[in-house]
């Protein structure tokens, strides 16, 4: 840093006003961590909260003069890192850029600041008949987190990620520019896309100050199966059969039997489920269908009846309104129950759906001989499995990670569907990236922050942006 300490203060203050300036411990603990269970907090020298983004464009340029690394922070919800800033850096919250610039029903967009909740966006599409349909698990997530990390959850096996419903952004770059990319459109085959090279990006290239995305029509009639089977790899090996209906779900989900166990006791939930199946089943699938006419939807229903006893399901249950609602906020709580149970590391890993069923034997098989556990649920529909890894070694955790993303990667999947690389994963990501790949992003890193300020360490970590 060229500038003193109180010097570089006193610009970020002259930029946020001094109100929206904190510094050290007075910032308070929240924004020194994000959620991921490995690494500890790290309290940031200065916390900004811009309130436009002609500020976050300035606070980027005095950042970029003065060298100081930049952490751009959402609902800090993230799972990698990300989000957890460097001890002589500046967080930028994005907690009071938090308007509904606009809710277009004719062109079926929404237009956001950044520190929107998803919460708040789907209270006011609904409110029109239209929803945004990207749906992690955590409703508190902010849209430039979602941004950040290229959020997908349940809801990605019909609509698609983040980036499939990001038409738009308004970008702040290091330099201090503001750009504009894409719009209320829904093609564009001009330029390259740097839309999408924002997406995912782990605020490391710009901040998102303004995100344009799709809505969709709320179909009016829903329903859930629950798909008890008597072993995991039933489940896996019924999810393409279920897609190759053309019934379109939802959400396609499986549920081991220990983590559907462990989050019914928690939420005190009643499924319906018989003792003896309970018992019989090791796994289950979770199917969400829905429809604009009730004839559609109870056809879909019955259809998928059929195909899961010809798959050898040991019966199906229908859940609707309050019980479905209950068993899905439940899945999302999975997190939480995996931490309660004391895991030392939550995994995303996707590789091809149709490869699910290998990739889980291996993980298991390398588990066990790490001695360590891994445990479950997934967005079966993208190949996307969520294991909560109990193995406190560190030594032996980061060896056995190494050898479970070799073997997603060796299937032709990727070290994380949805939460990201952050700080935690980053640093297995150039292990087994090819370094021709490697070299590309770093020199698109360059391009974007020739002062390498924007979040050094996470998603990429290579010598040359520590
Ligand atoms: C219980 C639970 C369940 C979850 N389930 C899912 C799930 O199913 N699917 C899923 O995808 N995720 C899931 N997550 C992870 C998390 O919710 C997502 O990663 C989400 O996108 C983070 O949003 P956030 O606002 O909290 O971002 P943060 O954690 O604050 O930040 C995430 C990243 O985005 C960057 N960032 C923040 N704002 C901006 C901006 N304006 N411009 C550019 N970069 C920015 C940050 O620097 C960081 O790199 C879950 C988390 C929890 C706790």
């Amino acid at each position: 840093m060229s500038q003193g300490a109180d010097g570089i203060a006193e610009s970020f203050a002259a930029v946020v006003g001094a109100g929206n300036l904190l510094t050290g411990t007075d910032a308070g603990p929240d924004y020194s961590h994000d959620e991921a269970l490995v690494g500890d907090p790290v309290v940031p020298r200065f916390v900004a909260r811009p309130e436009t983004a002609e500020q976050v464009a300035a606070l980027l340029a005095v950042a970029s003069s003065a060298g100081v690394p930049v952490t751009a922070r959402g609902s800090g919800t993230g799972l990698s890192g990300a989000a957890r800033p460097l001890p002589d850096g500046l967080v930028v919250s994005f907690e009071k850029m938090d308007s509904i610039v606009e809710i277009d029903v004719a062109n079926q967009v929404a237009v956001v600041q950044p520190g929107v909740t998803l919460a708040r966006l789907d209270a006011a599409t609904a409110e029109h008949g239209l929803a945004y349909q990207v749906f992690p698990g955590e409703q508190s997530a902010s849209l430039g987190g979602n941004v950040g990390t290229n959020a997908g959850g349940m809801r990605a096996v019909k609509y698609g990620v983040t980036r499939h419903n990001v038409l738009g952004l308004q970008a702040a770059l290091p330099t201090g520019r503001l750009i504009r990319l894409g719009g209320k459109i829904t093609k564009l085959s001009s330029g390259y896309d740097l839309t999408q090279l924002i997406i995912g990006s782990e605020g490391t290239l710009a901040l998102a100050t303004e995100v344009t995305v799709r809505l969709y029509p709320r179909l009016a009639h829903a329903a859930t199966l629950l798909v008890p089977f008597p072993d995991l790899r039933a489940v896996t090996d019924a999810v393409p059969a279920v897609l190759r209906t053309g019934v379109d779900p939802d959400l396609l989900e499986y549920i081991d039997a220990f983590t559907l166990a462990a989050i019914s006791a928690a939420q005190n939930l009643d499924l319906g489920v018989p003792e003896d199946v309970r018992q019989a089943a090791q796994a289950y699938l979770v199917v969400g269908l829905e429809s604009r006419e009730r004839d559609r939807l109870d056809a879909d229903v019955q259809l998928l009846g059929e195909l899961a006893e010809s798959l050898g399901a040991l019966d199906l249950y229908v859940l609707e309104g309050p019980s479905a609602r209950t068993l899905i906020e439940a899945r999302e709580k999975a997190f939480w129950m995996g931490k309660a149970a004391g895991a030392d590391d939550v995994i995303d890993t996707v590789v091809p759906r149709a490869q699910m069923s290998g990739f889980l034997d291996r993980a298991r098989e390398l588990a066990g001989r790490a001695g360590a556990g891994v445990v479950g649920c997934g967005h079966a529909g993208d190949g996307n499995v969520h294991l909560a890894v109990f193995c406190p070694d560190e030594a032996v955790r980061h060896q056995l990670l190494h050898e479970i993303f070799s073997a997603a990667v060796e299937l032709g999947g990727a070290i994380a569907g949805e939460h990201g690389l952050g700080r935690i994963k980053a640093g297995h990501y150039r292990d087994l990236e090819d370094p021709a790949v490697l070299e590309l992003m770093s020199a698109v890193k360059r391009a974007f922050d020739p002062a390498g300020i924007l979040n050094p360490g996470a998603l990429l970590s290579l010598p040359d942006h520590h």
